[in-house]
């Protein structure tokens, strides 16, 4: 029989004690009939739990389980990264411990990869249980970044994904350590196809993701994606510059050129406001002018890929 493709599953786990033991038969009963198509490899990556998390995978006995133990909490984003470096297989699925994601999907996912998609995105259909501040909070994050960065990324995408070997190997290479990992793993592009999924509740312990952590990941992604937040103040001071410009131009001419066609009524108090509002756009543009270089080195010390390959033929 011909060699089969090894596939790595990837866990990260956070305070999952009781969930593990339910998680993993719940795995192990749909790769039960995926294992004379696929060789498995189930990476837990424990995110520095401060609970069972890590005496329960410890009991995993299973020999295609791997355990990766963080010294602490580094969060969600590193725990998956910290899975990608270490997989072996020719593609590897991300999934939460929590069963939110519905295990039983994986052979859709593989069947979509086996068709030639490269990145396979899981997409929450609905969130029944967040809270509405969470639920509007994401919409209006997902509205954000589609408008001021240059990564697609779907509302409701989640971290529930495929990626084959080559986004694996390039998604490696990546050095910067302020990441969100879904996009950053649009922003590689590749071949997508989508599966819509609808969650799980919670069974067990708390999401780990509580509010404040949700707002620095976005602030964090929106910084990391999109330069127009520092390009904003020189676009306001650029936009205060002509329109006072023009403006006072006209007051000026009105008042010492044209004062008998058409008496002016802008009094001393009026043409000095005038006038501190150009200065305060001159200000503003400058910051903008100072923005764009510091964009330029933001750019840089991203040290992303100039470009990314898909695959190459050589002769
Ligand atoms: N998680 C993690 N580190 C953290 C927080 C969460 O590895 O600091 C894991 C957690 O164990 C789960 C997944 O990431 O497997 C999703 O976490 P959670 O359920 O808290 O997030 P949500 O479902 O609200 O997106
Ligand atoms: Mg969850």
């Amino acid at each position: 029989m011909e060699n089969k493709p090894l596939v790595s599953v990837i866990i990260p786990v956070y305070n999952e004690a009781e969930n593990i033991p339910i998680f993993f038969t719940t795995l192990m009963k749909v790769l039960l009939p995926l294992a004379d198509k696929y060789d498995w490899e189930i990476i837990f990556v424990d995110d520095g739990s401060r609970d069972s998390s890590v005496a329960e995978l410890r009991k995993l006995t299973d020999s295609r389980v791997r355990i990766v133990e963080f010294s602490r909490n580094f969060g969600k984003e590193a725990a998956l990264s910290a899975g990608l470096n270490q997989a072996r297989g020719a593609s590897a699925i991300m999934i939460d411990a929590d069963l939110q994601h519905p295990v039983e999907l994986i052979p859709e996912f593989l069947k979509k990869w086996e068709a030639g998609a490269e990145v396979v995105v899981g997409i929450r259909k609905t969130n029944r249980r967040a809270g509405v501040v969470k639920r509007v909070g994401s919409c209006v994050f997902y509205k954000i970044m589609r408008r001021i960065s240059a990564v697609e990324i779907k509302p409701n995408e989640t971290d529930f994904r495929l990626v084959d070997r080559e986004v694996i190997d390039a998604f490696n290479r990546l050095t910067e350590t302020g990441r969100m990992t879904r996009a950053l793993i649009n922003w590689l592009g590749f071949k997508r196809d989508y599966i819509y999924f609808e969650a799980n509740d919670r069974t067990n312990g708390r999401a780990g993701y509580g509010f404040s952590k949700l707002v620095a990941l976005a602030l964090n992604s929106f910084i990391s994606l999109s330069l127009l937040p520092l390009k904003l103040a020189g676009y306001l001071g650029v936009f205060i510059v002509l329109a006072v410009g023009i403006f006072g131009f006209y007051v000026l001419i009105g008042k010492y050129i044209f004062e008998w066609a058409f008496p002016s009524s802008f009094s001393g108090s009026a043409q000095l406001a005038l006038f501190i509002t150009f200065l305060v756009g001159v200000i503003l543009s400058s910051l903008g002018m100072v923005a764009l270089y510091v964009a330029q080195i933001h750019n840089e010390i991203l040290g992303r890929p100039l470009y990314i390959i898909r695959r190459k033929k050589d002769r």
